[in-house]
Order: structure tokens, then sequence, then C-alpha cells
């Protein structure tokens, strides 16, 4: 095949490092995997009423899907307080980060993000031809607010990117320091804020982020997933809420018109009913996390402060090694290949009997000193 065929962005972006299906695994390692902690799933898995809801939409699949997501929106709105034509809904929340960096971004454009961050915030930005800064976290894992501040004024970005609580690092930003940020925004960046961990975060730790952004001059989109805390991934479901409609109409545009399937609206819907199952879920999240922090810390491990369903920890050695080492023995973990954070690991909570499985397997590999 010619190489000129290919858009040299495209040509230039690495493979996207996901996580390993079950299937997959087994294939490749010849033992049933006895851990999956590699992908932030919920190891309980959905409500009961979205298995319900998804057999009786089945009946229907002979038909197109509302393009308009209307029923989907119309829940998210009474669920969130904004209007239905200030949401959109996609294929997972990945596919909104793609049609919004489709929407504003031109060849030449300057993205700002964090570093460690979410690989689809710096890729889907490249593809589209743009350049991406990185900003690091301060060393006691804060948000870099200077950095991203002095990232900003070098060159004014068509948009800022960053979730918070933080894909893979764990830790969510303060209040104060969102206002900083916005503050030093330039006031025609979009500012996207992704939400993907919301649910877990703690009572304290919470505020009215989407008002903090209506009061500020900038475009915004905050974005929120079934993925994670509603244990919908498999069927790919994510939203956003934008500061105006026009920003919703333009995104819808640049994606696909029934990317969001009619079973995928039907699961999203019924988990939206069942809120006690949620918090359940959150809760037992919660005492993982604390579980395995506290094994990984005993163990001699440095853990990120983490405000998710997972712990960003370091592993002492090339990141990659570790978790090959950890998957011959049953367990799935993503490495980090980001540097400066190639030695670190993100863990996700599974079930109690996963994480004791992760914590024995690490204890029995490798003690750092
Ligand atoms: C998991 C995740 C998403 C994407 O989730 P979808 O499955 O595409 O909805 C988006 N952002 C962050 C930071 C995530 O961790």
């Amino acid at each position: 095949m010619n190489p000129d065929l290919i858009r040299p962005e495209i040509a230039a972006l690495p493979t996207y490092n996901a996580g390993l299906a079950l299937d997959r695994f087994r294939a490749h390692y010849g033992i049933d995997c006895q851990a999956k902690l590699d992908s932030n799933e919920n190891p309980a898995g959905p409500c009961p009423g979205v298995v319900e809801a998804i057999r009786e939409e089945a009946t229907g699949i002979s038909r197109y899907p509302d393009a308009g997501n209307a029923d989907l929106r119309g829940d998210l709105a009474d669920a969130t307080g904004a209007s239905p034509d200030r949401i959109i809904v996609g294929n997972g929340s990945e596919d909104l980060i793609g049609a919004l960096f489709r929407t504003v971004l031109r060849p030449g454009d300057h993205v700002v993000t964090i570093c460690p961050s979410f690989g689809l915030h710096e890729f889907g930005a490249l593809a589209c031809g743009a350049h991406v800064t990185k900003v690091p976290f301060e060393a006691d894992w804060s948000f870099p607010i200077d950095g991203l501040i002095h990232a900003m004024s070098k060159e004014a970005p068509r948009v800022l990117i960053f979730s918070s609580p933080s894909n893979p690092a764990g830790p969510a930003i303060s209040p104060s320091d969102f206002d900083a940020v916005l503050k030093a925004t330039p006031p025609e960046t979009l500012v996207v804020f992704d939400e993907a961990y919301l649910e877990y975060l703690d009572a304290d730790a919470r505020f009215d982020a989407m008002g903090r952004l209506a009061a500020g001059p900038n475009p915004w989109i905050v974005l929120r997933t079934f993925s994670k805390a509603y244990g919908l991934a498999g069927i790919r479901v994510g939203y956003g809420i934008a500061c105006a409609p026009e920003l919703v109409a333009q995104m819808m545009k640049a994606r696909n018109p029934f990317g969001v399937n009619a079973l995928a609206v039907a699961a999203a819907r019924a988990a939206l009913r069942d809120p006690d199952y949620l918090a359940q879920s959150v809760q037992s999240a919660i005492e993982g996390r604390a579980a395995l922090t506290a094994g990984l810390t005993q163990t001699g491990f440095a853990c990120a402060p983490s405000q998710t369903n997972f712990v960003f920890f370091d592993t002492g050695q090339t990141a990659t090694d570790f978790a090959e080492a950890l998957r011959h023995k049953g367990v799935l973990i993503k490495p980090w290949l980001e540097e400066p954070y190639t030695s670190w690991a993100r863990v996700t909570v599974g079930t109690a009997r996963e994480n004791q499985y992760f914590l024995d397997a690490v204890a029995s590999m490798h003690c750092p000193a």
C-alpha cells in the first residue's frame, strides 16, 4: 500500500493502549483471568433493570433509533437540571470527545491538557492536526495550576481539556484551583471538563463545576459516562452538557447520526431509574479502593490519592514489565506508557476477591525497598 495514502496525523498516532478483553486474555496467556482490573469497569455490572430493559428493547431492533435521542436527553435533563437542547448523547463519551474535536479544531491549533492524561484527550486532538501541550501534575498530585496558566499564556489554546477526578492519576481538582484555571483561560478557549468519575467524588470534594463555568466567558462542555459507576462499558453510552444549544447542534453534525444504538438508550434510561444501586456500587468501590491503597502502601508502593474507582501507583520498575508479570499470574492492570510516568500503573477496584487476588499476586512477586 502506498504510504502516502494515510494522513500523516493518523500515521503518527500510536495504537490506543486499550484494556484486554477476557477472551483475548485467555487466548494469549492460556489461563483464565482471575482479576480484570485494567479498564475501570464496575465489577458488579449494571443494575438488574438494565438487563430487563435491553431484553424488552431487543424486540424492536429492526427499526433505526431516534437520531435525536430525545427520550434519553429528556431523562438526563430531569436528572441534571440542564435543558435537553444543551445535552448531547454519544456512543460512549469518547465518541463525544472525537465529535467535539472535529467540530472545533483546525490543523495547527493548540490543545492543553494535563499529564498523565486520558489517552483520547491527546490522540483525538492530534488526529485533527492540533498540537498538544501536556502539563504534568505537581509532585504532591495537586493539579498543576501554574503549569496550565503558563502553557495557556504562551499560546492561547482552542481547547483546554482534562478529567477530574483524573484518569489515570485519581485526584480531583479543588474549587479554588478550578477557579484559578478558569480565570487564566483565554475567553475564546473551549473548556472541556471530563467528569467520567464524578459519581465517586467524596461529598466534601463536590462543587458546582457547571455553575462556575457558566459564570465565566468561556464556551464549555462537561462530559459524563455510563461506562464506569453505572456499569455499562460494553454498551457504549456517554453524554455531554454544553454551555449552549448551538454547540450541541454543531457537534450533532460531526457525530454519527445513529451512533447511539437503541439498546444503549434503553440501558442508560433504566440505569438512571435505580439511584440506590448506583449508590451501593459507589460505596463498594470506595471500600475496595481503601483496601487496595492500604495493601499497596503496606507492600511499599507509593499511591496517588484517588477519588475514583482505581488507584495509580509506582511499581518501582518499568510498569509494562510489572504488568506483564502479573498477567502470567492471571491479573490484568494497566501499565502507564506516558513519560515521566512509565513506572506507574493503574489498578481498578474489582470485587473484594479480585482485589485480594491482586494484592496477593503483587506481594508474591516483588517487594520494593
Ligand atoms: C472511561 C473514560 C471515558 C470514556 O468513557 P466511554 O466509555 O467512552 O463513555 C472518558 N473520559 C475518561 C477520563 C475516562 O476515564
